[in-house]
C-alpha cells in the first residue's frame, strides 16, 4: 500500500493513512473537508464507501452490482446534497426542499395564469377600442359624403334659379 503525502479529506478526518488506491480520494479532496464532514455525519464513512462500491440493482433479490466509476462523482454529489438537506431539515431532508420547490412552481404557475388572463383581457379591451375607433372614423366620412351631397343638392336650386331666369328671359 502506497501512502500519499497529502491525505484526502476523508482519511484526514477519519485519522487513517490515505493510500494511492483510496476510493474516497477522488471525490473528497483535502481542500473540501466540509463535503466529507457532512456526508459522514449523516451516512457514516462505511456507508459512503459501500455506496461508492456497490448499488442494488434488484430490490426483490437484493442483487448488487459495482457502481461504475463514471457515476461515482454523481453518487457523491447526491450524498453530499442529501446530507446537507438532512442537516437543515432532519425530518424531510431533500424531500422537504422538493415539496417547497413544487409549491413555489404551483404558486408561479398560478401567477403566470393570472398574468396571461390579464394580457388576454387587455388585448380584448384594445380590440374593442380599435373597433370603436374604426366605426367612429367611418362616421365622419359618411357625414362628409352627406355634407357634400347637400352641397351638390344646394347647387341644384342655383341651377333651377338659372333655369327660371332663363325662362323669364324667354317669356319677357
Ligand atoms: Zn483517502
Amino acid at each position: 500500500m502506497l501512502v500519499v503525502a497529502t491525505p484526502c479529506a476523508a482519511c484526514k478526518i477519519l485519522r487513517r493513512k490515505c493510500a494511492e488506491t483510496c476510493i474516497l480520494a477522488p471525490y473528497f479532496p483535502p481542500v473540501e473537508p466540509l463535503k466529507f464532514i457532512m456526508a459522514h455525519r449523516v451516512f457514516g464513512a462505511s456507508n459512503i464507501i459501500k455506496f461508492l462500491q456497490l448499488y442494488v440493482i434488484s430490490q426483490a433479490h437484493l442483487r448488487q452490482k459495482e457502481l461504475p466509476e463514471s457515476r461515482r462523482a454523481d453518487a457523491v454529489s447526491s450524498m453530499v446534497y442529501e446530507a446537507n438537506a438532512r442537516i437543515r431539515d432532519p425530518v424531510y431532508g431533500s424531500a422537504g426542499a422538493i415539496f417547497q420547490l413544487q409549491n413555489q412552481v404551483k404558486e408561479l404557475q398560478a401567477q403566470l395564469a393570472k398574468a396571461q388572463a390579464e394580457v388576454v383581457n387587455i388585448q380584448c379591451q384594445h380590440a374593442a377600442l380599435f373597433c370603436n375607433e374604426t366605426s367612429n372614423s367611418h362616421q365622419p366620412s359618411f357625414q362628409f359624403i352627406t355634407g357634400s351631397d347637400e352641397i351638390f343638392e344646394g347647387n341644384n336650386p342655383t341651377f333651377d334659379i338659372d333655369q327660371e331666369s332663363l325662362w323669364d328671359t324667354i317669356w319677357s
